[in-house]
């Protein structure tokens, strides 16, 4: 039995005055996403927990099936993974933004004017030596990179150089486990964690003195660099400093194929949820045209999955346009995309066995962001216990057999209902 797993990345939303005080998911026509519903089971899904507004990495995690608080500690290794990095657990990895500073390194333009084709300062910086570990760093789309470091003993607990704001002097990296915090954390912790303390306290050294050693060495290389002198000359931002975010370690992550003895597959364009399907050991496949915007290719990304499905058990197909639209506040926009990606879902319908549908969080227009509201959910497939509800919305879904689950639950049920769980006991 096989299954497609759509996701479509911040789709939920709550009522709009605008449309009639309906969601932008009740306002659309969309009889395929309708039909998934009325053939199987629906219920609300927390992708995290209640109240709380998940990112799309830790989304993603949870429905995969991990518990992102067991395996999430910062956004940088999914980042490094989805940028083609093959990722060890225990690698540190950043992200890194090409920006702009001044001599005073303070911070003139966060994204050095939206720079595309860093690829030689990139290769550039990359020649630099670093003292006590190995690093990989890599451009990924426009003024973005990845930075990894790879080595013994290193630690996510320092902070960002990443002044988040325009005017500030760029940080210094430091270690998150000040020394003034000594006494306390060492009291709290006495009974046998004071080694582990101090374990942590040399990585998180350790590695604030890596970053900060990155960060001269590339200035130095940058601010000299051919490329960032032509750009001056042409009178645009040069690329001379690499701001760190997202610090995080890499987890090790039990494949699917091991933790649900089920082959997996992933359609998606966005470098973060790549990354999460990439370190969870599954085929994530490039599609041409692909853009993890509105303007996507909607129809390569179906051939996609129709293609994957002949080698895999679970086709993950994620749509990201949505999101984008919410954060812009269009509600006709994300209503208008809501259409043409349920146009697309009528060839899939009947592709597989199962077919469900899911968002990663709810990312209301009104809110511009990420909020804790449940999503809704819909499972179709043989067997399944169909229930009363024939539409896919947020309020319809309240009513469905599933009840409300956590992210996490989604793909146990999935893979139960494709025959494919194990028994718990005799
Ligand atoms: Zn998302
Ligand atoms: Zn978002």
């Amino acid at each position: 039995m096989k299954a497609i797993l759509f996701i479509g990345d911040g789709m939920a939303d709550r009522p709009v005055a605008a449309l009639g005080n309906r969601t932008p998911l009740e306002a659309a026509r969309k009889p395929n996403m309708d039909e998934i519903a009325r053939r199987g089971i629906s219920g609300e899904m927390y992708t995290i927990a209640p109240g709380v507004p998940p990112g799309s990495d830790t989304a993603h995690l949870a429905l995969l099936g991990y518990d992102p608080y067991e395996v999430y500690t910062g956004r940088g290794p999914f980042e490094a993974a989805g940028a083609g990095i093959d990722m060890r657990p225990g690698d540190i990895a950043l992200r890194a933004n090409y920006a702009t500073v001044d001599d005073a390194l303070v911070v003139k333009d966060r994204r050095a004017g939206r720079i595309q084709g860093t690829k030689p300062l990139t290769d550039a910086v990359g020649q630099i030596k670093l003292s006590g570990a190995q690093f990989i760093f890599r451009s990924t789309a426009s003024h973005r990179a990845a930075l990894v470091l790879r080595g013994t003993g290193l630690s996510y607990e320092v902070t960002d150089s990443d002044p988040h704001e325009i005017g500030k002097k760029v940080l210094q990296v430091k270690p998150l486990l000040r020394p003034s915090e000594d006494m306390e954390l060492a009291r709290a912790i006495l009974a046998g964690g004071v080694r582990k303390y101090l374990g942590r306290r040399r990585g998180a050294n350790k590695t604030t003195k890596l970053l900060n050693e990155f960060s001269r060495k590339s200035y130095e290389i940058l601010k000299n660099h051919p490329l960032n002198r032509e750009r001056v000359m042409k009178g645009l931002l040069p690329a001379n400093y690499l701001l760190l975010r997202g610090v995080g370690i890499a987890p090790h992550l039990k494949p699917l194929r091991e933790k649900f003895g089920i082959t997996g597959a992933c359609v998606a364009a966005a470098a973060l949820v790549r990354g999460v399907c990439r370190m969870a050991g599954m085929t994530v496949i490039d599609v041409p045209g692909a853009t993890g915007s509105v303007d996507t290719d909607l129809n390569a990304k179906r051939e996609a999955v129709l293609q994957a499905l002949k080698t895999n058990d679970l086709v993950v197909l994620h749509v990201k346009g949505f999101d984008e639209m919410s954060h812009d506040g269009n509600a006709p926009a994300k209503v208008q995309f809501i259409e043409r990606v349920d146009a697309m879902l009528s060839s899939l319908i009947d592709a597989a066995d199962f077919i469900a549908l899911a968002i990663d969080h709810t990312t209301p227009v009104s809110v511009r962001e990420h909020t804790g509201d449940p999503v809704p959910v819909a499972i179709a497939g043989p067997g399944v216990r169909a229930d009363e509800v024939s539409v896919y919305s947020e309020r319809a879904a309240a009513e469905g057999g599933l009840g409300r689950i956590l992210g996490k639950e989604l793909l146990p049920i999935l893979v139960d209902l494709m025959g494919r769980s194990k028994k718990f006991g005799a």
